[in-house]
């Protein structure tokens, strides 16, 4: 039996135990902290949780341009309050849940599950220190899946009662009054769209010229916009240097000399990897400057029969993506069938309202010239179903092949744009053309109507075909 050995359970780790075991191979999981990793405990699942709550209050908002009233009231999210302690607690039951879900999932399938801490004794041992001291566990395949942590400024030290990483944010048990958000990516976007429609009084700090730069710049342009309309305060173009904590408040110091004052801050400004003390070195296993672990498109590291997967590897920090890299990483090591990940087909959500799905090639790539591609950009308040449902924000973009209309890319931004994004996906996945996007039925009206027009536009006459571009 081939002995596989992971460290770090989160989606990396174990979607690959689950593939290990199918195939097999006899698993042990080793984790410090609890089943599902952050994304279970401290990111996606509490954070897309509490987004859902805000997202009632965004329909609430919303509620008087539908012509519904409440007496005394122009604003309907006026009449409830957010009842912050009981959201969190929602929040952390539902991700505790989740957890146990997962480690009943992999017990079920036979994994051997430790609670401790795994480091690599060269490339054929990993030790597991556990509350009963340390075991020597014999691996033929080790995986290491042991994701990162929030990067904190020298002067801005979280104290985690009103400086705070996102992973502390869910102790609070009232609202802020004032919530200082530094970071304008996607975890500072998502939190400062979140609290905003939650009732707080919110102050983005963002280093850039508009919010989430990562982004297609028309989806940033939208969102920012949404945010400003919504009383959101944006300082662009500030870098944030020091945090302290005055009395019961927050002062946040912006290179320029600045002061920003809230009740408290929110440092959203990155993670750093979790691959320092894991015994790397000693096994010649290979990172990059800044400590990710360096790995090819089927999950290697520089170690042979040591692989990777997810957030400590710096590929693409997405759940998504971890689970499948440690797929991958298993059917290569055990010999199933296996085809390297391929990151032009991932399909991405920036939960803010409206939210931004993105998949394939984006708007920068044509714009710098890197990509030749046709692209077409529909406003969402042409769509019908848009206009019952008081949707003014949003768009659909396809990007398509000049000569095959091949489609290789797009972006939605609606209040669904995570479940808009499907189609595109499978087209960009299938290699669909734009007329075979077009021809798939969507139901009228429905805001997935606008992906089908958008690929109707990019049709060209089959006549017109052969015409040089
Ligand atoms: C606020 C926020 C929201 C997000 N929302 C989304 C989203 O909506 N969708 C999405 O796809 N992605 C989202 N992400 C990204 C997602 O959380 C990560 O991509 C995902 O968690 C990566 O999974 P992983 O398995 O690599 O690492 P993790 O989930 O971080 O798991 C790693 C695990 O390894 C353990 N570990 C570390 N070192 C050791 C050791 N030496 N021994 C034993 N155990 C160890 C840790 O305790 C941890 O449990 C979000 C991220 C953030 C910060």
């Amino acid at each position: 039996m081939t002995d596989v050995v992971i460290v770090g359970g989160g989606p990396g780790g174990y979607e690959a135990a689950l593939v290990a075991s199918q195939l097999g191979g006899r698993v042990t999981l080793i984790e410090r902290r609890g089943l599902g990793g952050s994304a279970v405990l401290t990111d996606v699942v509490p954070s897309k949780t509490l987004i859902a709550t805000a997202e009632v209050m965004t329909t609430l908002r919303g509620a008087h341009e539908l012509g519904l009233r409440l007496d005394g009231s122009a604003d309907l999210a006026k009449a409830f309050r957010v009842d912050l302690a009981a959201v969190n607690e929602r929040v952390l039951r539902l991700a505790a849940a989740q957890s146990d879900d997962i480690g009943t999932r992999l017990r079920a399938e036979g994994v051997r599950l430790i609670e401790g801490t795994g480091r690599l004794d060269g490339t054929e041992c990993v030790i597991a220190s556990t509350a009963d001291g340390d075991e020597r566990l014999k691996a033929d395949i080790i995986l290491i899946a042991t994701g990162t942590t929030p990067r904190e400024l020298p002067d801005a030290r979280p104290d985690g009662e009103r400086i705070l990483t996102w992973t502390q944010l869910y102790g609070l048990d009232a609202m802020p009054e004032r919530l200082i958000v530094v970071g304008s990516g996607v975890t500072g976007a998502e939190f400062a769209s979140a609290y905003n429609a939650l009732g707080a009084d919110v102050v983005l700090v963002s280093s850039r010229d508009q919010v989430l730069p990562g982004e297609d710049a028309d989806a940033g342009r939208v969102v920012q916009q949404v945010f400003e309309r919504s009383g959101m305060a944006i300082l662009s173009r500030s870098r944030a240097q020091a945090a302290r904590v005055v009395g019961d408040e927050v002062v946040v110091e912006l290179a320029d000399g600045r002061t920003v004052t809230g009740s408290h801050c929110l440092m959203a400004v990155g993670s750093t990897p979790n691959t320092v003390g894991i015994g790397l070195e000693q096994a010649g296993i290979a990172t990059d400057s800044r400590g990710y672990l360096s790995v090819d498109r089927v999950s290697r590291t520089t170690a042979r029969g040591v692989y990777a997967a997810g957030d400590c590897t710096g590929v693409f920090a997405l759940a998504s993506v971890a689970a499948m890299q440690g797929r991958i990483a298993m059917w290569h090591s055990l010999g199933d069938a296996v085809g390297p990940l391929d990151l032009r087909t991932v399909a991405a959500n920036v939960f803010t309202a409206p939210e931004i799905a993105t998949v394939g090639v984006g708007q920068a790539e044509l714009d710098a010239g890197l990509v030749n591609a046709l692209a077409v950009m529909l406003p969402l308040h042409t769509n019908p179903r848009a206009k019952m449902r008081g949707i003014a924000d949003g768009f659909v973009k396809v990007f398509c092949l000049p000569t095959t209309r091949i489609v290789i890319g797009g972006v939605v931004v609606a209040p669904i744009a995570s479940e808009l994004i499907e189609a595109l996906s499978l087209a960009v996945r299938e290699k669909l053309t734009v007329d075979q996007l077009a021809e798939s039925f969507t139901v009228y009206p429905s805001l997935s109507g606008s992906i089908a027009e958008a690929a109707r536009r990019l049709h060209v006459r089959s006549t017109d075909q052969a015409l040089p571009h």
